[in-house]
């Protein structure tokens, strides 16, 4: 049936070129002769946008008045990518839309290159929120994510001299033709001021909250368009603007500065993305950031409740909220605020509903990374949010104490509120407590949250943990991002995989056909040569599309060691050196990422990586055997030009570390081979390839608990390793610098003497494991069966699956069947030993 629907509305050529043409006049006020290409582009956004817009209605009208349980996804973070090419490729309009523009002379390759992408995330956590709004559109569950319009998103990078240069990102500047303002849809937000009791009319002592200053939060909504179903979703960003932009009193009495001041203030709220990917970035600003969009967000779900007539003891019937990660964790106290102060609910009645709406994702097993508010900054802002967690807090311990008498240590370690140094509002406690599910995002991670981090609430709440490993769109990270061997998988299996990932398991029949393998391989090649042409053209850097293309692209951190790749290839140098006639795999190293701007180690790592660069690029005794590339400004439109031409895919974090990761999805389904540590989303990547099909190196998350109880000292790894020794060695005399012996003497301090991720450790496993992918690689066959399983066994990582999971055991809304999406969710052994 939606079949049929969508064929009716089938978009063609003529419909978008007249749309086009009426736009450039209408919207844009240009004739085409004299139009530029971002007019053209804009014109064509608009022209896209109208499309999605009729069926956004519709899919607004199809949910408003069933009784479907919606769900909120509330994300401090967005990465959705450019959407032009995206949105063509949901409406099946991208041969359409390019057949009117030929007609009219333009290309709709260079129109595309104009669209500026959304940074409003820093990296995997806000790419999962647009994986997964993709995938919730394509399996037709009605979901609004929510977020902050930040008008200056991640920032941009440039390198000079080897160093990462922050630049500001003005994504807004030419305007955002995909979003729409909904201005009568914006709330009052609160700030500081006092709080107060009175008694109600039935003779009730209630709190109200006098906020000392108020925010307003605009709504500005995408559409997000499902997979050719004819169903749209939206993501509601909110931009923060003053209550009235002059403040009359003010500006009567003089006070035309102070006026003004306020307008300004008010407007910080949602200016810019704070750069840190692990938290801490403890910031006044960033917990005003974080209950601005989290408190219209639920005043916004309210409003939408009410409209439907429904009575607020049903919220939780209607609205299921996910929280990514601790951000948002700030909209249980704000639920219960509104439910109690606002609604005149009861407690009882108030937690209740509360918990039975939130879920919590957590990201992180980093202690440090656990987000914490100092406690005057939190009183000072959120004074009634603070009373409300003291009472949750004192309610939930003294149900500990019962489960856990005399354990006293025990209910310090739970207690929302820090007492260990300065007093501190914990959020991951909260975010536990007041959801009704808490996941992890691989089954390590979940484990191990289970084991340390989370310990002691998974021992007194065991039914509320779960796991939900990661995925990403293989729309996007397929689909749009590599053409070419979309089309060869089109040939061989058919297209079903477009909404079912696991009918990729069909390429295996393929397996041992050696035609095929060639196409595979030649598919593959041609796609390195694109991503070569475009280094020589961005970098001035020649590299062979035969080598391997061994590629290492995420944020920069020590934990993720882009320096222990570093020093590998410093060892691979060595050794040309030595020998400049040894047979060698020829390798292309591909780095990209951005580093924290206050984090003065990772970009030292950047620097070392573009040293080495410069190093083994212009050495003629390496004969262009090795070439080193950093691709500067690392984000969603560059990633989807490097995931499809990695050979090799490098997840070398230390073990424990890395929550899940989903850059090795999107490596593996474009058939890259991973080398990897035991870590993440590695370890089922490994379990689903096999283990013949992943290069596994490094230390274990228990190998790691036991050198560390025995005092783990990696100076004994230098002294023990040559190869280690003659890469230190190197680096500390300035051999590889150009005389510089100071420039990596911090880096190289703390790995001799310290090293908190055992790169020492782990680098022989390392060097060798690579020595086993030059070898594989050069058996031609061997290899090209390998990446052939690689993907025809990423099945699991598609998001799709993880989102089903979340309907079915968090969320509870049904997946609507006629989306045209796969009957059938993971056959994971894993999801049985449920009950304890
Ligand atoms: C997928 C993605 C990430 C996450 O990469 P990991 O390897 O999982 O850390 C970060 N940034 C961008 C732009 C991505 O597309």
């Amino acid at each position: 049936m939606a079949q049929r629907a969508v064929k009716k509305n089938a978009i063609t050529s003529d419909g978008i070129r007249s749309g086009f043409l009426s736009h450039l006049t209408h919207t844009i006020g240009r004739p085409l002769e004299f139009s530029s290409m971002v007019e053209r582009y804009h014109a064509l956004s608009h022209t896209v946008r109208d499309q999605l817009m009729e069926q956004w209605i519709q899919a607004v009208e199809s949910y408003k008045n069933k009784n479907v349980r919606v769900v909120g996804y509330l994300s401090a973070e967005y990465l959705p990518g450019p959407h032009l090419m995206n949105d063509l490729q949901a409406l099946d309009a991208t041969e359409s839309c390019r057949e009117a523009l030929v007609s009219l002379q333009v290309d709709l390759d260079d129109l595309a290159r104009e669209e500026p992408e959304p940074g409003l995330g820093n990296g995997g956590l806000g790419r999962l929120a647009a994986c997964f709004m993709d995938s919730l559109a394509t399996l037709g569950v009605p979901a609004i994510g929510y977020g902050l319009r930040y008008e200056f998103g991640i920032f941009r990078q440039e390198i000079r001299d080897g160093w990462q240069v922050e630049r500001t990102d003005k994504w807004l500047q030419f305007g955002n033709p995909w979003e729409l303002p909904i201005m009568d849809a914006s709330f009052e937000v609160g700030f500081g001021g006092r709080t107060e009791t009175y008694t109600d009319d039935s003779g009730l002592v209630r709190w109200r909250w006098i906020p000392g200053r108020k925010v307003r939060g605009v709504p500005h909504d995408t559409p997000v368009p499902g997979y050719r179903n004819g169903f749209v979703n939206r993501l509601r960003l909110w931009s923060a603007e003053a209550v009235d932009s002059f403040d009359l009193s003010d500006f009567n009495a003089g006070d035309y500065m102070g006026a003004v001041r306020q307008k300004v203030e008010s407007e910080t709220i949602s200016k810019i993305l704070y750069p840190s990917d692990d938290n801490d970035a403890g910031k006044r600003l960033r917990l005003a950031q974080q209950y601005f969009f989290t408190s219209c967000s639920l005043q916004d779900m309210v409003r939408l409740h009410k409209l439907q007539g429904k009575p607020i003891t049903e919220f939780h019937q209607k609205w299921s909220i996910q929280l990514n990660d601790t951000h948002p964790s700030i909209g249980i106290p704000e639920l219960m605020r509104i439910l109690l102060d606002e609604e005149l609910l009861g407690w009882e009645e108030a937690w209740e509903i509360t918990q039975a709406t939130f879920g919590y994702t957590n990201h992180t097993l980093l202690p440090e990374a656990l987000e914490r508010w100092s406690l005057p900054l939190f009183a000072a802002l959120l004074p009634r949010h603070l009373e409300i967690i003291y009472e949750i807090n004192e309610r939930f311990l003294d149900r500990m104490r019962n489960r856990f008498p005399g354990d006293a240590d025990r209910i310090r370690r739970m207690s929302m509120i820090g007492e260990e140094g300065e007093r501190t509002v914990r959020m991951a406690n909260l975010a536990v407590v007041g959801s009704k599910a808490v996941n992890g995002v691989a089954e390590l991670h979940s484990d191990l949250l289970k084991q340390s981090t989370l310990r002691d609430f998974y021992e007194a709440l065991p039914d509320r943990f779960s796991n939900k490993t990661n995925g990403v769109t293989q729309r996007r990270w397929m689909m749009l991002a590599n053409p070419p061997l979309s089309s060869l998988i089109n040939e061989a299996i058919g297209t079903k995989w477009h909404t079912d990932l696991w009918e990729l398991r069909e390429l295996e029949r393929f397996v041992s056909d050696s035609a095929f393998l060639e196409r595979w391989r030649r598919t593959q090649e041609a796609t390195k040569a694109k991503l070569s042409q475009y280094i020589e053209e961005t970098q001035g850097i020649k590299t062979d599309p035969q080598s391997i293309f061994d590629i290492q692209v995420k944020r920069i951190h020590e934990y993720k060691r882009q320096h222990l790749n570093a020093l590998h290839i410093l060892s691979l140098y060595c050794q040309l050196k030595g020998n400049p006639n040894v047979t060698f795999t020829p390798r292309t190293f591909i780095f990209g990422g951005k580093a924290a701007p206050s984090y003065v180690m990772a970009k030292l790592i950047i620097k070392l990586i573009c040293t080495v660069g410069d190093l083994v690029n212009n050495d003629p005794d390496v004969k262009g055997r090795l070439k080193v590339v950093f691709l500067p400004d690392y984000n969603v439109s560059l990633g989807q030009r490097i995931y499809p031409a990695a050979d090799v895919s490098e997840q070398i974090s230390t073990a424990g570390k890395e929550a899940s990761g989903t850059g090795c999805m999107k490596f593996q389904m474009n058939g890259a081979v991973t080398i990897g540590t035991l870590d993440g989303a590695n370890v089922e990547i490994r379990k689903e390839v096999g283990q013949d099909n992943f290069f596994l190196f490094g230390l274990t998350t228990q190998d790691i608990d036991q050198i560390t109880q025995k005092g783990y000292r990696p100076q004994e790894f230098y002294e023990r390793s040559s190869k280690l020794r003659e890469v230190i060695d190197g680096l500390s005399e300035g051999r590889f610098s150009r005389g510089d012996r100071e420039v990596f003497r911090p880096m190289l301090d703390q790995l001799l003497n310290v090293d908190p991720y055992f790169l020492l450790a782990d680098f022989d496993s390392y060097t060798s494991t690579q020595a086993q992918v030059g070898a594989a690689y050069a058996d031609a066959k061997r290899w090209n069966r390998m990446s052939i399983l690689n993907s025809a066994r990423s099945g699991k990582f598609s998001s799709d699956r993880t989102i089903r999971e979340y309907c079915s055991d968090i969320w509870k809304v049904p997946v609507p069947s006629s989306s045209g999406a796969p009957k059938n969710t993971t056959p994971n052994p894993q999801t049985k030993r449920r009950s304890k």
